[in-house]
């Protein structure tokens, strides 16, 4: 699959089939899970701030709300497509279910590029996003977040106008909310770290020292930025970051040899996770082409950026060194790129594994609004730490059993679960 042509849908779909396969299953089961259960297409028109009026279109895809109400975030972006977010509310339903916690999947957007937004006009975007959806979202039934360009201050915006039309507080509507305003200490950290957690039980399992390795990172936001803070906390060392430029419109490799200073670089980072390439020259990096953070040689490679970036193209470039590849992006490994990643034993940390933190603490915050009671920050990263173990264990336990891929056996484990909570409850 090119670049070009890539499909993420087809690329979700083409994994289930495998497993579906693999597991033998029904062939009604097959249809209802290869498919959202329901989406929603719509405009929001806004006013903007010169007096013109535009009209963005909005997307909510519910994959699958067996196990619990729908769970996913909300992205903005210039190339956002219907088949994007189908495959991404796909990802989530399985996300959920891998690290075991009682919601469904989901996935919204908005084909925008707040690049481009005054945060009047972003905040027109996003109250109108919600009041096409008010009556088909909500605590009990679908729970949107942030992701790629939405913030909390967006969700905090979008949980004001849904209470405005339901006329009470729901708190519990939306996750990835300011803390003090509904969300929870620990969201902005839960990504990167739980990504981390999994790289350090990898690195158990495959009885390597976490200060013996290095790491290569693609993308420089929220995801990448905690990752790289707690990797270096466990004692490893971070040489290259990739991320991209806005004014260029192109992407850049940062490299510095002995270890990127992770505050250093965000002094001269952007809210979008864009590093400005003169001061991170004057800081002494190197600056290279964007595509260069996947030829280091390095240990371990945590792709953090966007979907589709490791491709049959690029994998050949992966340096024999490798040993680990983390995924904290979404889908970020082509099919074929895949194949080749397994059959060179790269041990890989599935994204449905590997980024499940961010969605595990959304569960966490959620839970918090209900009880209406607030953890402290190492209360809800010591319980993120449990679920991320306990899944990353559950997961490599079956790989090892079975002699599965071990995104093969994520998989295994995630789509039984959500298969059977549809013959629970009668669907099938
Ligand atoms: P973000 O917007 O904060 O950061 C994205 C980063 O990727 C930025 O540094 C940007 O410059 C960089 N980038 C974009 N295009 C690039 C390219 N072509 N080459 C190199 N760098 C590029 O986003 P985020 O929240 O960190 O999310 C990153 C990925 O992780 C996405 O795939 C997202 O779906 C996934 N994810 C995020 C969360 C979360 O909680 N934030 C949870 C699960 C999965």
């Amino acid at each position: 699959m090119s670049k070009k042509s890539f499909n993420p849908f087809e690329m979700a779909q083409a994994q289930f089939d495998k497993i579906a396969g693999l597991l033998n299953m029904d062939e009604a089961s097959r249809e209802l899970l290869r498919c959202p259960l329901r989406e929603y297409h719509f405009s929001i028109p806004i006013k903007m701030d010169d007096g013109s009026s535009k009209v963005f279109r909005g997307f909510r895809v519910q994959h699958n709300d067996a196990r619990g109400p729908g769970k996913g975030g909300i992205r903005f972006h210039p190339m956002e497509t219907i088949d994007t977010v189908r495959a991404l509310s796909m990802w989530m339903t399985w996300k959920t279910a891998v690290v075991d916690i009682p919601l469904g999947g989901s996935k919204g957007g908005v084909v925008c590029d707040p690049h481009n937004l005054s945060p009047r006009e972003l905040e027109q975007i996003a109250r109108g996003w919600v009041r096409q959806l008010a009556h088909n979202v909500g605590p009990l039934s679908d729970v949107p977040a942030p992701d790629v360009m939405t913030s909390p201050q967006i969700m905090l915006w979008m949980l004001d106008e849904y209470e405005i039309i339901h006329r009470a507080k729901y708190p519990g509507f939306i996750t990835g909310k300011p803390v003090g305003m509904g969300g929870s200490l620990g969201r902005v950290e839960a990504t990167g770290f739980g990504l981390i957690f999994t790289v350090r039980e990898a690195l158990k399992e495959l009885g390597i020292k976490p200060e013996d390795t290095i790491a290569s990172v693609e993308g420089f936001g929220n995801v990448a930025q905690y990752a790289i803070r707690l990797f270096n906390e466990i004692g490893g060392t971070v040489t290259a970051v990739s991320c991209w430029d806005q004014e260029d419109n192109t992407a850049y490799s940062f490299r510095k040899k002995d270890g990127i200073v992770i505050d250093q670089l965000l002094s001269v980072t952007d809210r979008f996770g864009g590093i400005n390439k003169n001061k991170a020259r004057d800081l002494g990096y190197e600056v290279l082409p964007g595509d260069e953070w996947i030829e280091q040689d390095v240990d371990i490679l945590i792709p953090a950026a966007l979907e589709n970036e490791i491709t049959a193209e690029n994998v050949g470039k992966i340096s024999p060194r490798v040993k680990i590849i983390a995924e904290g992006a979404n889908g970020p490994t082509s099919p074929e790129a895949d194949e080749v990643i397994k059959n060179r034993g790269i041990f890989i940390i599935p994204d449905l594994l590997a980024n499940a933190g961010g969605v595990t603490c959304s569960y966490f915050e959620q839970v918090q609004n209900s009880m209406n009671y607030y953890w402290q920050k190492d209360e809800v990263l010591g319980r993120l730490d449990i679920k991320m173990t306990n899944a990353f264990i559950a997961v490599s336990e079956l790989a090892k059993k079975r002699k599965l891929y071990m995104r093969d056996a994520a998989f295994v484990i995630a789509i039984n679960r959500v298969a059977q909570a549809c013959k629970d409850r009668g669907w099938i």
